[in-house]
């Protein structure tokens, strides 16, 4: 259950019970999936709560908005300023905020004429980490980026995460792989991949994917322990060849992936740089200092 009746969220300039919160049914978000949003983590730093990246996600929402031609005049300010705010009456600190921008009645496919900010929050529970994953590579294509932004965060984008996850699961995996257009490797229905190769981190280099928030973080932790990156285009055959492989995302954070089509990443995972970059991750996002420094073997 993501609220009960004593939730509060921030809806249309006011804090309200998420419970008495009421939206159109005749809006153009619900119609035509017309909507941006995001999603954010906060966590407990010392006795404080801190939102993860909190500028560079409400940058990325008013981007979104700016691409879909929506009227939204937040600024990243006032966006992070509520989302503490939303944090603190529900007195939550583990926490997954989930901003939305939602657009007024309208049946035609022009612009958005208002909009609407939504910013709901409910507790993390999930704890850090999922288990390791089997994915499977979707018959599903990434959206072509001829025909979306597909940098920004649209709700309509997200038919097509639902499609392959829930192919991926009926077919027994955990998780779906897509490809883009071409034919390379893109990334998971909400989560960005990388591979390990013989002391060498892969990921595919922006343009047909969601470029993450978490996988900016990544770069910017191989950079701090000096692990080289290559961003490229690749086929999952070129990938069944890795050593270890891991999906990084906001709410997956940074997590192991046990296979592709059944051909497992051999790697201890204790051993792997990925398993250094995920020690990495969990300490960057609690504000802890990381003891390895060194590039590992
Ligand atoms: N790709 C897709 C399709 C996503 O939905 C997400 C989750 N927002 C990501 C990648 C990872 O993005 P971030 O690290 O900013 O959460």
């Amino acid at each position: 259950m993501y609220y009960n009746e004593n939730t509060i969220i921030y809806f249309n300039g006011q804090f309200v019970k998420a419970a008495e919160a009421k939206t159109d049914l005749y809006s153009q978000s619900l119609h035509y999936g017309y909507a941006v949003f995001e999603g954010i983590r906060s966590y407990p730093v010392g006795n404080d709560t801190k939102i993860f990246k909190a500028e560079a996600h409400y940058n990325r929402l008013r981007y979104s908005a700016e691409l879909m031609k929506m009227p939204f005049n937040y600024s990243t300010e006032q966006l992070i300023k509520l989302s503490y705010e939303v944090l603190k009456q529900n007195n939550f600190t583990d926490a997954y905020l989930r901003p939305i921008v939602l657009c007024s009645p309208n049946m035609s496919l022009s612009k958005g004429k208002e909009c609407f900010l939504a910013i709901e929050a409910w507790e993390w529970t999930n704890g850090y980490l999922a288990n390791k994953m089997r994915i499977m590579t979707s018959s599903y294509r990434r959206p072509n980026p001829a025909g979306f932004h597909i940098e920004a965060k649209v709700s309509g984008h997200y038919v097509n995460s639902i499609l392959a996850c829930q192919e991926a699961k009926d077919a027994g995996y955990d998780e779906a792989l897509l490809l883009d257009n071409d034919g390379f490797v893109a990334e998971g229905p909400g989560a960005n991949i990388f591979y390990e190769k013989d002391g060498i981190i892969y990921t595919p280099a922006k343009g047909n994917i969601l470029p993450g928030i978490t996988r900016a973080t990544v770069l910017e932790i191989c950079n701090e322990l000096n692990i080289s990156v290559v961003e490229k285009h690749f086929t999952t055959e070129e990938m069944k060849s890795a050593d270890a492989a891991f999906y990084c995302g906001t709410a997956a954070e940074v997590v192991e992936l046990a296979s592709l089509d059944e051909v497992s990443f051999p790697k201890k995972w204790e051993e792997s740089l990925c398993g250094l970059i995920q020690k990495a991750y969990k300490a960057k996002v609690l504000e802890q200092p990381l003891n390895v420094t060194k590039k590992v073997a």
